[in-house]
């Protein structure tokens, strides 16, 4: 019998890993919900072209409104069915160091970053446990696991996901859930695109590879942990940073 169709929502799924790991969820046979704020219609038609012919819809959606995410997320369920994956991509950056950072610059990053998870996770676990089948990856980051100068919020947001994701694993894990996390290095997207050129530069000289990533290696990392024969894989952080941080 084949494998029925299952229904992946991606949020930041505009945003350079989420809009790639749209792609490869799709090809690899998901019906995708690209989550992310309403785009400019410039901007719009851009990701329309970019998704040509393949079987994602977008979703207009704020992660830090938990009102908002759930009429999305009933809307959705209305058009394309019960979300069988989610995929939690959405992040932010507001560098500045513990003394120059301001309390909005710290509850912005965990609102988006890590606040985004528990209310996703609220909305969709519970059915994807009812029905016995669920995949939810969560997006952190290397500097999640080492700290970065100037990121105590962003690090923080990023290492939380790590303590949320294991718990919630054991929480699932006889229910058909599965919850990792995967922890990007250095990727070519447009937050890093952010970054000055010479930090660019010195981080590049510390990755093994001799490259930074590309979306298309973190996807290739997500599709794997939404796979259905990926049920024995829970509580994991895989990590793709070239070899940036090597550990066990
Ligand atoms: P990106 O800026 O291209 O994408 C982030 C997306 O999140 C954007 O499309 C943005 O609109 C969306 N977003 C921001 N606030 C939102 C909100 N309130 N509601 C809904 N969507 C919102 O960056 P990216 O590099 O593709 O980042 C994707 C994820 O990967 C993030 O969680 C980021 O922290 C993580 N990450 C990236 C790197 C990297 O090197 N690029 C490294 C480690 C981790």
């Amino acid at each position: 019998m084949a494998a029925p169709q299952r229904i992946a929502l991606v949020t930041g799924g505009a945003g350079g890993i989420g809009a790639e790991t749209c792609r490869q969820l799709a090809r690899a046979g998901h019906r995708v919900l690209a989550a992310d704020l309403p785009l400019a219609p410039e901007r719009q038609a851009r990701f329309d072209a970019e998704m040509a012919g393949h079987d994602v819809a977008f979703l207009p959606m704020d992660v830090t409104d938990e009102a908002g995410c759930a009429a999305a997320i009933a809307s959705a369920r209305a058009s394309h069915g019960e979300v069988d994956v989610l995929v939690n991509a959405a992040g932010i950056t507001r560098d500045a160091t513990l003394r120059n950072m301001s309390r909005e610059q710290w509850d912005q990053v965990m609102s988006v970053n890590l606040d985004s998870a528990f209310v996703l996770c609220k909305l969709l676990a519970e059915g994807m446990a009812a029905r016995g089948f669920g995949r939810i990856v969560n997006i952190s980051s290397v500097n999640g696991q080492t700290g970065q100068f100037g990121q105590t919020n962003y690090a923080a947001a990023k290492a939380g996901l790590h303590g949320f994701t294991m718990a919630l694993a054991r929480e699932l894990a006889r229910k058909g859930v599965t919850v990792n996390t995967v922890s990007p290095g250095y990727i070519r997207t447009p937050m890093t695109d952010a970054m000055p050129e010479a930090a660019r530069e010195q981080v590049l000289a510390m990755v093994p590879a001799g490259r930074i990533g590309e979306p298309a290696d973190v996807a290739r990392a997500v599709v794997f942990l939404c796979g259905d024969d990926a049920g024995y894989l829970t509580g994991v952080n895989l990590p793709v940073n070239g070899g940036l941080f090597i550990s066990f």
